[in-house]
């Protein structure tokens, strides 16, 4: 495990995306669970920062900080479950951007 911090904007998408939702998204289908949609937000996060979000725990230093397993970025698929691979190095990898 790993320790995290997300900075204050991090902080606030991630909110913003446990919000229930408002009565007039609600006429478009199903609304989905308060569950669902903050684990989207963790999901959406965990891409960003590279960590994997169902292993996300609070580690008591505040609302900004926690553990998780970190991931680590294999590159685009390139089909048959194989990937281009990743150094996070060269800047230039369309997934994780490093
Ligand atoms: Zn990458």
């Amino acid at each position: 495990m790993k320790d995290f911090e997300m900075t204050q904007t991090q902080l606030d998408t991630l909110m913003e995306g446990m919000k229930p939702t408002p009565m007039i998204a609600l006429q478009c289908g199903q609304g989905r669970s308060t569950q669902e949609r903050a684990n989207d937000a963790w999901n959406r996060l965990g891409k960003e920062m590279g960590f994997d979000h169902y292993t996300a725990r609070p580690n008591g230093k505040g609302d900004r900080f926690f553990t998780a397993e970190s991931t680590v970025c294999k590159g685009i698929a390139i089909g048959d479950s194989n990937f281009s691979g990743c150094d996070a190095s060269a800047g230039d990898c369309p997934e994780c951007g490093k």
